[in-house]
């Protein structure tokens, strides 16, 4: 059996992932600037549109007017600069809906690239102003590391058991999840066949339709994850990855990743170890205006050090 509490699995993982972690980004000094980063090796549609917009300078926004770079961040439009039909369009596997806190400022966010990238498959609200979530809740996950959280390899397990029974809270002071999972293995499903092979392999009928992401400092998004709208929800925790945002907050970790980061990174996992299919750059262009902001930095950090 290699049921364990989900805590131990968390640190077996990001052990294993420590080779991987070390190539990954790092700006402290000009050396370790030029060192290729997760931003050097994407497959991403021609920025060719990006860098002519950055050489003319900020454009008009077509629905408000105002005067921006790239993309307007309150209409969720590109400028005028920036055409759409040169924006690629990536298509999501599941839904997101973003909870924008009010006091996040607008321009700081990354939440809107994925507006702009994937405008069928996300939505951004403000929060407290959210959908009720309610009448699907067996159907969408959170994601925001927390006691009960899991990994994406875990989703399988967790999404049948909180289908089969509610997790109820436990008595021993250990995480109600692990019991839980333990129920889910053991007991069969409806054909009365469930193995444990089966449980743990994705499954492409997967009921999970919506994942769930706040946007907003790490000091403002404890009053979302309380709201009781968004209590009882599976909750997944990512993976640890270094940021490569360049607004990446002072005093926090660096795995402390932007909005569009985690979106991008959750994607990744869940298509590789959920969906279990090889991960050949479907959702790169998620990072096409983060990868390429994150380049035109790095090299104006670079040239700025050489002087
Ligand atoms: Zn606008």
């Amino acid at each position: 059996m290699s049921l364990m509490p989900p805590v131990t699995l968390k640190e077996d993982d990001n052990k294993s992932q420590g080779v991987e972690r070390s190539s990954e980004c790092l700006m402290t000094s000009q050396e370790t600037a030029k060192e290729e980063t997760p931003m050097d090796n994407l497959l991403l549609a021609s920025q060719t549109i990006l860098e002519s917009a950055q050489k003319q300078g900020r454009s008009k926004c077509p629905r408000c007017h105002s005067s921006r770079m790239f993309y307007c961040y309150t209409c969720y439009v590109p400028v005028e600069t920036v055409p759409t039909r040169d924006i690629p369009v990536v298509k999501l596997p599941l839904k997101i809906d973003i909870i924008k806190h009010p006091n996040e400022t607008d321009g700081k966010s990354t939440a809107v690239h994925a507006k702009l990238l994937a405008p069928e498959d996300v939505m951004i609200y403000t929060y407290p102003c959210i959908p009720d979530y309610e009448e699907m809740r067996h159907e969408i996950a959170l994601i925001f590391p927390g006691p009960n959280s899991i990994l994406v390899n875990d989703i399988p397990l967790s999404l049948q058991s909180k289908c089969e029974k509610n997790v109820s809270s436990d008595k021993d002071g250990d995480s109600a999840m692990a019991p839980a999972l333990k129920s889910a293995r053991l007991e069969s499903g409806e054909d009365g066949s469930v193995s444990e092979q089966q449980v743990h392999s994705g499954s492409k009928n997967t009921p999970l339709k919506k994942i769930i992401f706040i946007d907003s400092t790490w000091n403002q998004t404890n009053k979302i994850v309380t709201d009781e709208r968004l209590q009882g929800l599976l909750q997944i925790e990512l993976k640890s990855r270094k940021t490569c945002f360049w607004r990446h907050q002072k005093g926090k970790p660096d795995t402390y990743l932007s909005t569009i980061e985690a979106i991008y990174y959750f994607l990744v996992d869940y298509h590789k170890e959920f969906l279990k299919e090889k991960y050949k750059g479907q959702y790169d262009n998620l990072l096409f205006f983060f990868s390429f902001m994150y380049k035109l930095i790095r090299n104006a950090r670079g040239s700025a050090g050489k002087e």
